[in-house]
């Protein structure tokens, strides 16, 4: 395997920008860390997971489903350039592969698949995390991983894709081996994934009571951030904007945390109530997705928790049920 300075992999990213729509770590004016085309800004590859929803390259914010104008429509059309996606964590890539897997279930949406076909996704893992911690190895999910041993970043593939890009990166010093790496990857901490098992199946036990999300649900401002920042938020809302002649259709990110989520045109709100909302922006992921998809839909990327100005991430919450819920269960031992 090839292993290159940080210098190398920028310079190897740019030299893809003419065969590839190159989406990497980039540093905001301000510090903060977003995917961005390389003209967007200084490549920041080595900090850990993006301030931004690693998920938008294919599930942008904002996203036009077709234009019609005098009879006749325009759909979406597939992306020219691929796009490479540069800087998942293990953590990203995990989620990735979930919302793969909802946008082609039953309906295939095309909106998704005309960036996702073709497109290829690197991880970033290893001795480069914010601060300098280490950031898990995926060791698949993705097509390329550059895992950093602290100096150097090693090229592991794991497609056809990723391996013809691997071949493409210049010569660099080779490597046998990152069994020492993966080992200190092994060992990282699980205890939030345990409590999020813990509190899916507390949930899916129905051990959680409504007073419980109307506690929950007075703290939370609906800013929205965390469904935001959420690589496996895949909600939107539709709508039409007219320039012109031209009728436009576009699909917007939308917010389970917004009263107007589920609000019908005959005014009738299935989730009118704060604490429903809350509830099911929890309940969703650790519990319904579990029965659909047979998964929990959280890949416990940490966004949420960071970003919540009300302290209740998911990490807040799951701990919260299972300290309160998963003591005591009435003949059975804890949960
Ligand atoms: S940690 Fe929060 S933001 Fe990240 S996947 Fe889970 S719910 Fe989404
Ligand atoms: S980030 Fe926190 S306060 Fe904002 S909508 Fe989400 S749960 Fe509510």
């Amino acid at each position: 395997m090839k292993s290159l300075t940080l210098q190398q992999v920028q310079d190897f990213l740019r030299s893809l920008t003419s065969d590839y729509d190159v989406q990497a770590p980039i540093a905001l004016p301000d510090g903060t860390r977003v995917l961005g085309r390389l003209d967007e800004g200084p490549l920041a590859i080595p900090g850990g997971r993006v301030d931004s929803k690693p998920t938008s390259p294919f599930f942008p914010q904002l996203d036009r489903i077709f234009a019609y104008r005098r009879g006749s429509i325009a759909m979406q059309q597939p992306v020219e350039k691929p796009l490479l996606v540069v800087g998942l964590t293990a953590e990203d890539a995990d989620a990735l592969t979930f919302i793969d897997e909802f946008f082609a279930a039953e309906y295939r949406d095309d909106v998704y698949f005309n960036k996702r076909d073709r497109s290829a996704v690197i991880v970033v893992s290893g001795r480069c995390g914010k601060d300098g911690g280490f950031l898990k190895i995926a060791g698949g999910d993705c097509d390329l991983e550059f895992v950093c041993d602290g100096e150097r970043y090693v090229l592991v593939p794991y497609t056809e894709a990723g391996k013809r890009l691997a071949h493409r990166a210049p010569e660099g010093d080779e490597v046998s081996s990152i069994a020492d790496l993966q080992a200190e990857s092994d060992a990282l901490p699980d205890d939030d994934r345990q409590v999020l098992e813990r509190a899916s199946r507390l949930l899916q036990e129905d051990r959680v009571p409504e007073e419980f999300w109307a506690e929950i649900a007075d703290r939370c401002i609906a800013c929205t951030a965390c469904n935001l920042l959420c690589p496996t938020c895949t909600c939107f809302e539709v709508f039409d904007w007219t320039r012109g002649e031209q009728i436009e259709r576009y699909r917007l990110w939308d917010s389970c945390q917004l009263a107007g989520f589920m609000r019908e045109a005959s005014g009738h709100n299935p989730m009118g109530e704060e604490h429903v909302r809350t509830r099911r922006r929890i309940h969703h992921k650790l519990a319904a997705d579990r029965t659909r998809w047979g998964r929990i839909s959280c890949s416990l990327c940490g966004r949420c928790d960071d970003v919540c100005p009300s302290g209740i991430g998911i990490k807040a919450v799951t701990r919260e049920i299972v300290r309160r819920f998963g003591i005591e269960k009435e003949n059975g031992p804890e949960t």
